[in-house]
């Protein structure tokens, strides 16, 4: 097996140029199409490329990202490849259907790069492990070694840490109550705050720029100012800050924009 094989179908082209290109940096090959039936005539046309992993968008002009996957599922070739759904925003409801048609993961937009190539490097994983299971001679593929998957920055990954509370000296954010707390109390969050908080305190130690934040935390059809950031972020200062005019935890990276301080 060489390179991992990736094909994303996505119609927003901000969206599938930002992934293709994360993903090539990886080292994936990687090929991205705005329909399905663009993907589906490629995979005719190359007669029928063995493809690892599929990145599909839920809302798509054609064919939806479900319609896709039902095809996939269905054909011979396909049908044991990795399914990744994109969509906005979604209720439990998409992520539920989209689950029973076959999907092996789902994401919500906005989401971060790093946390998507997490999620990318632990399906392919699971990928290798299926598929040397069903392998004749174990021997044989270990000394093969099927491929070489990158080096995660962070071996847990930013999405098992979503499982836990974030802490940053008496600063709590617990992701599954959905609250913070400072020296154990409660903090009023607004939905933004609460974001921008938790995409900083997953990626501790990283600086962003504002466009970036903006990307991540916003939305990637957002098109606001950077200012916002800066408003927000001096929101949250006053917050979760001992003291707000010499912030400590969201730290300024000067020309560029903002860090969570590295480590308690
Ligand atoms: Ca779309």
């Amino acid at each position: 097996m060489g390179r991992p094989q990736i094909i994303i179908v996505e119609d927003e082209e901000s969206i599938a140029e930002l992934l293709e290109f994360n993903l090539q940096n990886e080292g994936y090959a990687c090929n991205s199409f705005t329909s399905g039936e663009d993907m589906f005539r490629f995979l005719e046309e190359k007669d029928h490329p063995s493809i690892n992993l599929f990145i599909l968008d839920l809302m798509l002009p054609d064919m939806d990202g479900l319609d896709i996957c039902e095809h996939l599922r269905a054909s011979s070739q396909y049908q044991n490849s990795l399914i990744m759904m994109l969509t906005a925003r979604g209720t439990e409801q998409d992520k539920v259907r989209g689950l029973e048609t076959g999907a092996d993961d789902y994401m919500t937009k906005p989401f971060g790069i790093r946390e998507f190539l997490a999620r990318v490097r632990a399906l392919l994983r699971r990928y290798v492990r299926m598929s040397q299971q069903s392998a004749e001679e174990a021997a044989e593929i270990s000394d093969s070694a099927p491929y070489t998957l990158p080096t995660p920055n962070n071996a847990s990954g930013p999405e098992d840490d979503l499982r836990k509370q974030l802490r940053a000296g008496d600063v709590v954010l617990d992701d599954a109550k959905h609250v913070v707390n400072k020296a154990g109390q409660e903090l009023e969050m607004t939905h933004r705050e609460y974001e921008l908080l938790k995409f900083l305190m997953l990626h501790r130690g990283i600086a962003y720029s504002r466009d970036d934040l903006l990307n991540y935390v916003w939305g990637y059809d957002y098109s606001g100012e950077t200012r916002t950031v800066d408003v927000h972020i001096r929101q949250l200062r006053r917050k979760i800050e001992d003291d707000s005019s010499h912030p400590e935890l969201i730290q300024t990276v000067r020309g560029f924009g903002y860090r969570f301080k590295e480590d308690d």
